[in-house]
């Protein structure tokens, strides 16, 4: 039986309980009409003066216990596996984010940020979110309403800066490009020329398509024509050549969960004085508090300062500053030759099994995500489920315009190497073995 247990006390404040309108029923009411179960609460503190005491609501109790997950090997384009190094840097205790030894965390990151990016530019973070974030960052602020983007649409990711860029009210014209291939130097000279863009954006690496956009020449092109130059490496950074400084990048953005082994939420980001003019001479405010650079820069020391913006993501970053050390420690050359051997090791095992690449110029194929056509008769989602079942690995179908095309394996950071490869290949092997695939017919287009 439920018992009214107020103190005098209690009944002092519960008497005490006006009710705003008489339609109200003060936690007095309900405790004398007893349909509240948490009348003994009263008088504990609990409750402000006036507040009801409501039952709670048991229905959707839980979870409870400890976490369990399977332990899978993730060969897709993203995330990969984790460099446990880094999953145990997370483990560390957490410093207040505006606390010095966490400031001398953030300038570490600042540091190794500039060696990934190859830049001398002082202007390098990490937004706080995943890729998405680095882009809507570079977007809200290298962008005003009025401001011609172009955008090189290759695969999934143009598609979605150029939907970005609409939302903040710039004039968006695409340059395509059928999926499998590049945008050429020619077609984007005869773009930017044509629309004197404010900024142009490419994908150097289409982890829709697993296509590698060269950035030859586009750096040179975006000064001569008064334009900003906006990358997304988010697929690449790390395990392909990119030197932000050298090609004249404006601003790139990345990923922690891609070449950099940590887990998904922390996009670093580049933007060069050019690109800082540009934020710097805004004739509008950015229209997302959140992304604002003036004042997310002001937290991490941009302009000579620290003030408080939002709450770092301490754990977060612990993780970035690890996978930063592992890339210094490696050194970016030997980092990328990783890549490219691991690449190179899986295209010689998939093409003994008969399989093609969906980028057919090796030139333009990415290294850290690698789309294989599915062949005819073949079904993809079988041999995705079959990988993973049987192997734990997952490989991955396709993405918009490859979608149901192609596989998509992701050959990036701490899994670019030779067993992963090995495994992968292993997979395939059984997985097309098992529909009968023998190098160019399956049973069913054999028997068809
Ligand atoms: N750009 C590219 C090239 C990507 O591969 C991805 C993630 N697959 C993104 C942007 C978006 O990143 P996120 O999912 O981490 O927000």
């Amino acid at each position: 039986m439920r018992q009214l247990v107020a103190s005098a006390a209690t009944l002092c404040l519960l008497v005490a309980m006006v009710a705003p309108n008489s339609n109200q029923v003060t936690g007095l009411e309900a405790c004398a009409a007893n349909d509240s179960p948490d009348c003994s609460l009263y008088g504990t503190g609990l409750y402000k003066t006036g507040e009801s005491a409501a039952s709670v609501d048991d229905t959707f109790r839980g979870p409870t216990g400890t976490l369990e997950v399977p332990q899978r090997f993730l060969m897709g384009p993203g995330p990969g596996n984790a460099n446990p190094r880094i999953l145990a840097a997370q483990t560390l205790p957490l410093l207040g984010h505006m606390h010095p030894p966490f400031l001398a965390i953030m300038d570490e990151i600042q540091a190794g940020l500039r060696y990934l990016f190859q830049t001398s530019s002082n202007y390098t973070l990490l937004a706080s979110g995943t890729g998405h974030a680095g882009m809507e960052m570079a977007v809200a602020n290298l962008l005003e309403p009025g401001d011609t983007v172009l955008v090189g649409v290759n695969g999934i990711w143009g598609e979605r800066v150029a939907d970005m860029a609409e939302r903040f009210g710039t004039k968006v014209v695409t340059l395509h490009t059928e999926a499998g291939t590049a945008l050429s130097l020619a077609d984007l000279t005869a773009a930017v020329e044509l629309h004197r863009p404010a900024l142009l954006f490419l994908t150097q690496g289409e982890s829709s398509t697993g296509v590698r956009q060269s950035l030859a020449g586009v750096g040179e092109l975006c000064r001569r024509n008064g334009a900003l130059l906006l990358v997304d490496a988010v697929a690449s950074l790390g395990g392909v050549p990119l030197f932000a400084d050298a090609w004249q990048i404006d601003a790139v953005y990345s990923g922690s969960q891609k070449c950099l082994s940590a887990p998904p939420g922390a996009a670093p980001l580049m933007l060069n004085e050019r690109a800082m003019a540009k934020v710097r001479g805004r004739s509008s405010k950015v229209r997302s508090y959140y992304f604002d650079l003036l004042l997310v820069g002001d937290y991490w020391g941009w302009y000579g300062s620290r003030s408080y913006h939002h709450t770092g993501m301490v754990s977060m970053w612990y993780a970035v500053r690890e996978a930063l050390a592992i890339v210094s420690e490696e050194g970016l050359e030997a980092g990328w030759r990783r890549h490219e051997a691991a690449h190179r090791q899986l295209w010689e095992g998939l093409s003994q099994l008969g399989l093609e690449p969906f980028v057919a110029e090796e030139r333009d194929r990415l290294a850290t995500v690698n789309t294989i056509k599915v062949p005819a008769g073949v079904d993809w989602a079988a041999l995705c489920k079959h990988a993973l079942d049987v192997y734990a690995v997952e490989v991955s179908g396709g993405l918009g315009p490859t979608a149901g095309k192609v596989w998509r394996v992701g050959l990036m950071g701490y899994n670019a190497k030779p067993a992963n490869v090995e495994l992968v290949l292993a997979a395939f092997r059984s997985g097309l073995a098992l529909q009968g695939f023998k190098g160019g017919i399956s049973a069913a287009a054999a028997s068809a």
